[in-house]
């Protein structure tokens, strides 16, 4: 197995899987998008909220605010179904004296400063003078599984690796796929049909129905995969694909010694625990 970075950002990241299988690639994709624990806000204490937003609107919005988290946390964490031992209190404390304002993330302080909304500027409720709102949010750790709140990321998908084939016998250089194409994977040079881009290619096989002389063939590599993972700013991009990886071996292993103990135990003395639902 190899990997191949193609793009990485604060908040994206962009890959080639080789040497793999779609089981693989697939579980990789569940696990950064359900599995892989993030803070968010959970739980809400209004003290007071005059805004015009309904106490359940405003902690709904405050619960899809992205929190920056510590990822020393992911180590401690690794392997535990219950997360709710770790809590954080935040305050929301604002009231418009002077005129109207927009009440945003950043008017949330948190009581750890490593874990605190990823923007400033994502807007909350719109108050006009004399309006406030008072309130104790607390933010627990949990997964994307059980809301989308805790997924780490916004974005993440895989594509087959195309693979394009020219059969220089039968093209006779019309030009007509690399017209059609969408994403300007193909170009004619001169007396040669070039594939310049072919990591843009979306398998779209429309250069197939054009060419009236099946001189073009279009297909997926199902061992290799383009990713694209994309963070909410929670995690590092490449934090959330590295835990994904270690949450996939932990289940491994957790099966393997599932397994040998079935097999070791003499029959009818398997805990029940073990029991395969
Ligand atoms: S459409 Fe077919 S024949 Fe025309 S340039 Fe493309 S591959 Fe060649
Ligand atoms: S499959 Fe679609 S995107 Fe890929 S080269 Fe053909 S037309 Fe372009």
């Amino acid at each position: 197995m190899k990997i191949e970075i193609l793009e990485l950002s604060d908040n994206h990241v962009r890959f080639i899987l080789k040497g793999s299988n779609p089981a693989f690639a697939n579980a990789l994709r569940r696990i950064m998008i359900s599995e892989v624990p993030t803070v968010a806000i959970d739980e809400i204490v209004f003290l007071d909220n005059t805004s015009i937003l309904y106490d359940e609107i405003l902690a709904h919005r405050l619960a899809l605010v992205p929190l920056k988290m510590d990822p020393s946390l992911l180590e401690l964490v690794r392997g535990e179904s219950d997360l709710s031992k770790f809590q954080i209190r935040l305050i929301l404390d604002v009231e418009a004296t002077d005129g109207p304002m927009i009440v945003c993330s950043g008017h949330l302080k948190s009581e750890d400063p490593k874990i605190r909304p990823v923007s400033d500027n994502i807007p909350l409720v719109k108050l006009i003078k004399g309006q406030k709102v008072t309130l104790e949010a607390f933010a627990r750790l949990g997964r994307g599984k059980e809301h989308a709140k805790w997924s780490p990321v916004s974005a993440c998908s895989y594509k087959y690796l195309p693979i394009i084939d020219i059969d220089a016998d039968l093209c006779d250089l019309c030009g007509r796929c690399a017209e059609y194409c969408p994403h300007n994977v193909l170009k004619l040079e001169g007396d040669k049909l070039t594939i310049v881009d072919p990591l843009s290619c979306t398998l779209c096989r429309y250069c197939e129905k054009v060419c009236e002389r099946e001189a073009i063939h279009v297909k997926g590599d199902d061992t290799a995969f383009i990713f694209y993972v994309e963070s909410t700013g929670a995690l590092s991009p490449i934090d959330i694909v590295s835990e994904a990886a270690n949450i996939l071996k932990l289940k491994a292993e957790d099966f393997l010694s599932k397994l040998k103990s079935h097999l070791s135990a003499p029959e009818g003395e398997v805990d029940e625990e073990d029991r395969p639902d």
